[in-house]
């Protein structure tokens, strides 16, 4: 039997209706949520959009609206809200403003599937509404499950929620997974491209600027992620999200450098077989496998070619110099209230490093002094978390002077 609801599904979201599944895209002008979108328009007759969101990005949002027709829309920024009222209110689209909205639209009735793209913390209060709300979560803001995966987890068990990874490693294992439900997992082995600085030491990196730290070799992301992925902080958080996702103890994951991006992670089983998801790094692969799950849609996106790209290498994580990496095993591994706080010192540390507040460097030493500083609670509750998270940010930013 498998440990969550999800697992079990035989039931087709997709095909077993003719009705199109309504799809609320949460953070729709990033980089997953342009990409969704692009995936949803090849689909009309499979999805609906229903809802987009977006923090400030006000024109891209409107002309999103404009173009994807959809029944709601929140804008983060209030002082955004007349614009985009003004803009689709004679196309009938409804217009909401504001933090709280975000939740408040979450716990509608008025759609299937949440697609939570938000970045950061600010994820978590839309996603858990959603889950509460017996939603199924196609889910690419990690730091929902790094912050609280413990309760967001029993919730989605709690509410019939199925929780189904966009990340491309967490998606790849999904893939894994998928009819193996009666076969524990040994290990799984998650692969890191090693960002741009991969064989890099501190002396090179204590003058990295970020204009280089935003030019990863295979992906193209938004800033947040992108510079998670130089740190290797990426790896640590998806270790945690992996946890949670899949029931796994600290010591069942493995971190891999692999640097061409072809293996998007590995499952190892009791036997010692290892199975492996293989593709071009593209995101719109993981997010199309996510809404549609468990149907594959057949689409024209590049095919790997073996024969382009035939060399598949692997190494050790540098964990001396990306000492990040180091710091969410740690958290990983004592739990509690500790990732909640590292994930928030990250997000203080990454933000003054595109600020030019900071080195490279320092972004580490940031996280390392947040986790020592604040309390560690064994046992938080949803509250808990949300104190430690100001707390820890409070203090980190406090270090960097912001
Ligand atoms: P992004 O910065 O490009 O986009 C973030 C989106 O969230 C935007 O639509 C923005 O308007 C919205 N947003 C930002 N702050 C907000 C706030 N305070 N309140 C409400 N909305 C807010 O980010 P992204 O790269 O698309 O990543 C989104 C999430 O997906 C992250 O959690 C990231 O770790 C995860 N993810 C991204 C990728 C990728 O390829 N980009 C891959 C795997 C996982
Ligand atoms: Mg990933």
């Amino acid at each position: 039997m498998g440990k969550y609801p999800w697992q079990e599904m035989n039931a087709d979201p997709v095909s077993s209706s003719d009705i199109p599944k309504r799809v609320a895209l949460f953070g729709s002008t990033g980089s997953i949520g342009r990409q969704a979108l692009e995936v949803l328009e090849l689909f009309p007759e499979k999805f609906s959009v229903e809802i987009l969101t977006a923090q400030s990005n006000d024109d891209l949002l409107i002309s999103q609206a404009l173009k994807f027709r959809p029944n709601i829309v929140v804008i983060g920024d209030e002082k955004k809200y007349n614009k985009v009222k003004e803009a689709l209110t004679p196309q009938g689209t409804k217009v909401f403003c504001g933090e709280n909205s975000l939740e408040e639209v979450a716990g509608l009735d008025c759609y299937d599937i949440m697609l939570a793209a938000i970045v950061g913390f600010a994820g978590l209060k839309p996603t858990l509404k959603a889950i509460e709300n017996g939603k199924l979560i196609a889910l690419a803001n990690k730091e929902t499950l790094v912050v609280a995966g413990d309760l967001v987890m029993k919730k989605a068990v709690q509410h019939f929620s199925p929780i189904i990874p966009v990340d491309s490693e967490h998606s790849a294992i999904f893939q894994c997974l998928v009819g193996e439900s009666r076969n524990p997992i040994e290990k799984i082995i998650l692969t890191a491209s090693g960002g741009p600085f991969l064989g890099k030491k501190p002396n090179f990196l204590i003058n990295v600027k970020k204009e280089h730290a935003l030019q990863h070799p295979n992906w193209n992301m938004g800033a947040k992620i992108t510079i998670d992925s130089a740190t290797l902080m990426n790896k640590g958080l998806e270790m945690i999200e992996a946890r949670w996702l899949f029931n796994l103890k600290p010591e069942q994951i493995q971190v891999i450098i692999h640097p061409q991006s072809i293996i998007h992670s590995m499952v190892q089983f009791e036997d010692g077989s290892i199975k492996a998801q293989m593709g071009l790094p593209d995101m719109r692969l993981p997010i199309q496998y996510a809404l549609g799950f468990p149907k594959r849609l057949k689409n024209d996106f590049p095919r790997y070619d073996f024969k382009k790209v035939s060399t598949l290498t692997f190494e050790e994580p540098d964990t001396k110099t990306f000492r990040n990496l180091a710091l969410a095993t740690e958290a990983l591994y004592r739990g509690g209230n500790l990732p909640c706080i590292m994930n928030a010192a990250n997000e203080i540390a990454v933000f003054a490093f595109l600020r030019n507040r900071i080195n490279f460097l320092d972004m580490m030493v940031v996280v390392e002094k947040t986790m020592e500083k604040i309390p560690f609670i064994p046992h938080p509750t949803l509250d808990d978390y949300f104190d430690s998270d100001i707390e820890a940010r409070t203090f980190a930013a406090d270090l960097v002077h912001l």
